[in-house]
């Protein structure tokens, strides 16, 4: 009897017994659920008694794209959420309906790439100095990016000063750079090199061409390439809800504008100079310990900016953000 009763006791455990669990990457999220990849497939996961605990804790959203999440698959490319893994980082904003509420705009990054473009629209060095801050408060690494490189054939002249003259105090500092062309094709192989494998925040201002690099770089995500002034006519603004574009050759790229916006909105004013990698080498020497270079006596960085040792353009471009971030006008 009791040998009868053991195999169908076992038939019974193995029928109750739930699928493995599987864990992989948020992709999208989307009203009552998310698109989550997990190897080659994709699912559509909805959450079990996550949303109730969502609206106990401080974050609005406990879900974003870059989580790494463990979910049950319930067939037909479907799953239910179990957990989400711990994040290395994240990136926020505060939320539009309560700014003390934090909003998970995305997690586990690992670069920021910032775009800028020679010309149409002209290389901006204040939003890329701003972009290079969000990325150093955010802790992810970045890569400059200068697109357009065809507009200044050999890296030309760009107004008086050669183009890669004027980057070089970047290259100086540490900062990866890479000099593309998603009309010629000129820097593509090396940009795909810098994407392979890692999670990339994308950043830059609209119309220097991050659609065109992706779709140079991936062209079976066909995104929409719009004239620069058709953009300046439709607003920035344009993308409505944030995705982590899969790249065939690994890795994954943000797909959200105002990136730059997420990294600067907690920063307090003693945080700026810190950020600053070319003034904090040289601050040391500074009087005072928490100098903010800007009329204290016997300030180090004002004076190696007199001798030349710092960047003109990069002090004026601090100032500005300082102000921003004080609300005060610095000199
Ligand atoms: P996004 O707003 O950053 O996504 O910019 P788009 O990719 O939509 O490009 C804006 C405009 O710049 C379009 O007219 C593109 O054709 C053009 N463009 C993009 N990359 C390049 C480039 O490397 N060289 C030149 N000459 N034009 C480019
Ligand atoms: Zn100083």
């Amino acid at each position: 009897m009791k040998d009868d009763k053991l195999p169908q006791e076992r038939t019974r455990g193995e029928a109750q017994e739930k699928p493995a669990p599987l864990v992989g990457t948020v992709i999208e999220v989307l009203a009552g659920g998310c698109r989550v990849q997990h190897a080659e497939e994709l699912f559509w996961c909805v959450p079990r008694g996550i949303l109730k605990r969502e609206r106990k804790s401080r974050q609005r959203n406990l879900v974003a794209v870059g989580d790494r999440v463990r979910f049950l698959p319930a067939g037909r490319g479907q799953g239910v959420f179990e957990a989400v893994l711990p994040r290395r980082n994240k990136l926020t904003r505060p939320d539009p309906f309560n700014p003390k509420l934090e909003h998970v705009i995305a997690s586990n990054l690992d670069q920021m790439i910032i775009i800028v473009s020679v010309q149409e629209p002209p290389l901006d060095r204040e939003i890329l100095d701003r972009c290079l801050l969000a990325a150093e408060n955010l802790n992810l690494a970045p890569v400059i990016c200068v697109n357009k490189v065809d507009l200044a054939p050999e890296g030309g002249p760009r107004g008086r000063t050669p183009l890669r003259d004027e980057m070089r105090v970047y290259a100086e500092m540490g900062y990866r750079m890479l000099f593309t062309s998603a009309v010629t094709g000129a820097g593509l192989e090396t940009l795909k090199e810098a994407l392979k494998g890692k999670t990339s925040a994308m950043t830059g201002y609209s119309g220097v061409g991050k659609s065109s690099l992706l779709n140079a770089i991936e062209p079976g995500l066909g995104l929409k390439v719009r004239e620069v002034s058709e953009k300046t006519a439709l607003g920035k603004h344009t993308t409505a809800s944030v995705r982590l574009l899969a790249l065939s050759f690994g890795g994954y790229v943000l797909d959200t504008p105002g990136v730059r916006e997420f990294g600067l909105w907690r920063l307090r004013p003693w945080e700026v100079p810190k950020l600053f990698r070319d003034f904090e080498d040289v601050a040391v020497d500074c009087r005072y310990p928490k100098c903010f270079h800007v009329d204290e006596p016997d300030c180090a960085v004002r004076r190696a900016l007199e001798e030349g040792r710092l960047d003109r353009v990069r002090y004026k471009n601090y100032l500005r953000i300082l102000e921003s971030v004080t609300g005060k006008r610095q000199r």
